[in-house]
């Protein structure tokens, strides 16, 4: 008995000291990732998202997690942003999803649809609507998570070299705009591309590109795209366009439930934080454009133009969802989504700002 005693009591010392040296081990342990982003190391505020959700990540796991934040000219592949993370090269990524509709046409709507909702109304379908299950749904086969990155707010309608008056004038031109609103333009008789955001003034500045779409004020002055093209056409296309945060799954779920927990909050609150610093770059950039840069003319697409836009997608939404269930799938439920919630945009915000302009 005496014997059996001590054995037991040498097994329950060495199970809590195994118990306890694990559990340290786990607490102590320091994680060390990698994030590659499409944007280039200067480009506020779409490098800033990772960058604070970086540095928030740190804090608050008291260095237990790192994580380091590598610009396009670091990895030099601005577009292969998903394939890096899945793969495992990169632990995450900080991209759009729609730069991946070539690859997997499912991921598009998660970073805006034209004339679709905006960012409040998206914000709430993505984290009190179907959103979040949806968009985890199309990434699932890429064996990544995906989670809301940044908001851009109501994007500008791009740079024309010459004056738009009406569809004519739209054929023949070459344009870079991505997403939805590329096929929109396609239809419409343009030669639409993509560019990576380095390479865009170049582009327009040799002719490869005859207009170009890119962000709004803020960043759009910075680019000098007004040097070349001064036509400066408010939005339509990307009314509320969401950067992504991707994390490799099978590197998340082996985080311990404490860093799986910052993570997601870094990553909320660092969204949040570039829609607002957007939001402010915008505003400053806007208030001294007309003074600063006279050249610039502001106009909006005229109402054939608009009417042209508006029927290609109506049809585009069909053409493009026929057997393919998921994108349907997504595609209705942010419809649906819009319709409630644009009735509350109507009757608060459009309203308000109505009588109060
Ligand atoms: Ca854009």
């Amino acid at each position: 008995m005496k014997m059996f005693g001590k054995t037991t009591k040498l097994l329950v010392a060495t199970a809590m000291l195994a118990g306890l040296s694990t559990a340290s081990l786990a607490k102590d342990k320091v994680y060390k990732w990698k994030l590659a982003t499409t944007w280039g190391p200067t480009l506020s505020p779409f490098i800033d998202a990772p960058k604070n959700m970086a540095r928030l990540v740190k804090e608050m796991s008291n260095g237990r997690l790192i994580i380091r934040v590598d610009a396009s000219n670091k990895h030099k592949a601005a577009f292969g942003i998903l394939d890096m993370v899945k793969g495992g090269q990169y632990d995450m990524g900080h991209s759009a999803s729609y730069y991946w509709k070539g690859k997997d046409i499912n991921l598009l709507p998660f970073t805006s649809m034209p004339f679709g909702m905006t960012a409040p109304e998206q914000y709430a379908w993505f984290y009190y609507g179907e959103g979040m299950d949806l968009m985890q749904k199309a990434y699932s086969k890429h064996k990544v998570l995906s989670f809301p990155g940044g908001n851009t707010g109501n994007q500008m309608g791009g740079w024309f070299r010459k004056e738009i008056t009406s569809v004519d004038d739209l054929k023949g031109l070459k344009m870079r705009i991505p997403g939805f609103a590329g096929e929109i333009m396609a239809k419409l008789g343009l030669t639409v591309t993509n560019i990576a955001p380095g390479e865009l003034y170049t582009s327009l500045e040799r002719g490869t590109i005859d207009a170009l779409e890119w962000v709004g004020p803020g960043m759009d002055i910075k680019m000098g795209f007004h040097k070349v093209a001064p036509y400066y056409y408010t939005g339509w296309h990307e009314p509320a366009s969401e950067l992504q945060f991707l994390v490799n799954k099978k590197k998340f779920n082996k985080l311990p439930a404490d860093l799986q927990q910052i993570l997601k909050t870094a990553i909320r609150v660092s969204a949040y934080d570039m829609y607002i610093q957007n939001y402010q770059m915008s505003a400053k950039a806007w208030s001294k454009m007309v003074k600063e840069y006279p050249n610039i003319k502001i106009k909006t697409f005229p109402k054939s133009v608009m009417t042209a836009m508006k029927k290609a997608n109506k049809d585009l939404l069909v053409e493009k969802t026929q057997g393919k269930p998921l994108l349907k799938e997504i595609l209705d439920s942010q419809a649906a989504f819009q319709k409630k919630a644009r009735e509350w945009t109507k009757m608060s915000d459009y309203l308000y700002l109505k009588d109060n302009l």
